[in-house]
């Protein structure tokens, strides 16, 4: 079975450039590696029993409805591990109407079973300004206050997943201008779990 490898970030922090890199990277050097997207895998489990809703509008469904299909997501990535790194594009926690809700709690972390965590974090300011300018998303309006707030609460709940599952935690930093240092770094350790 191969391993699983899941990278998380708060909105912003630049995630999906640092990956779509990773996933090019790891073809260079002949690693075989697969990139899954949580959200989308809930929405494409939505879509087939006829709700299409918005990636950025999930967060803002029934929280019961967001439960059951995070469940569902979770094993369905579970079984799409194999004979490669499986690297999934979640978050550590969704703010939402209510509150923080854990994309990782117990009966989805246990379903994935990762081999290793990753945090992507990013200069607060520079978060802030990413929000701002995002035309492609739907992002509520945030303050700088609130994403201090969102990088504290990623590496508190990123302590509890640790916890767990007894996966170790890294935090890479995401510097404005140069991921292909975040890149290397994620990549060395997935060297390290193959
Ligand atoms: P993303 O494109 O990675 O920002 O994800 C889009 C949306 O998918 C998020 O805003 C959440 O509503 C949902 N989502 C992603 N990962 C999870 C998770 N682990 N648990 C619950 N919802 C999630
Ligand atoms: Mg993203």
């Amino acid at each position: 079975m191969g391993s699983l490898v899941i990278i998380t970030g708060t909105p912003g922090v630049g995630k999906t450039s640092v990956l779509n890199k990773l996933a090019k990277e790891a073809e260079k050097e002949k690693i075989a590696l697969r990139i899954v997207n949580f959200g989308t895998t809930m929405n494409n489990l939505l879509e087939s029993s006829g709700n299409n809703v918005h990636r950025d509008e999930l967060r803002k469904q029934n929280l019961g409805k967001q439960k059951a299909v995070q469940l569902e997501a979770a094993k369905l990535i579970s079984k799409m591990k194999n004979h490669y790194v499986l690297v999934v594009d979640t978050h550590m926690f969704i703010r939402t109407s209510v509150g923080a809700f854990p994309g990782l709690p117990e009966y989805v972390i246990k379903e994935l079973d990762p081999s290793m965590l990753v945090l992507i974090e990013a200069d607060p300011e520079d978060i802030t300004k990413r929000r701002e300018k995002d035309q492609t998303r739907k992002r509520d309006a945030q303050t700088f206050q609130d994403v201090e707030s969102d990088l504290e609460w990623g590496r508190k709940t990123a302590a509890a997943c640790a916890i767990m599952t007894g996966a170790p935690v890294s935090i890479i930093n995401n510097e404005e201008g140069s991921p292909d240092n975040a890149v290397k770094q994620i990549l060395d350790m997935i060297k390290e779990v193959i």
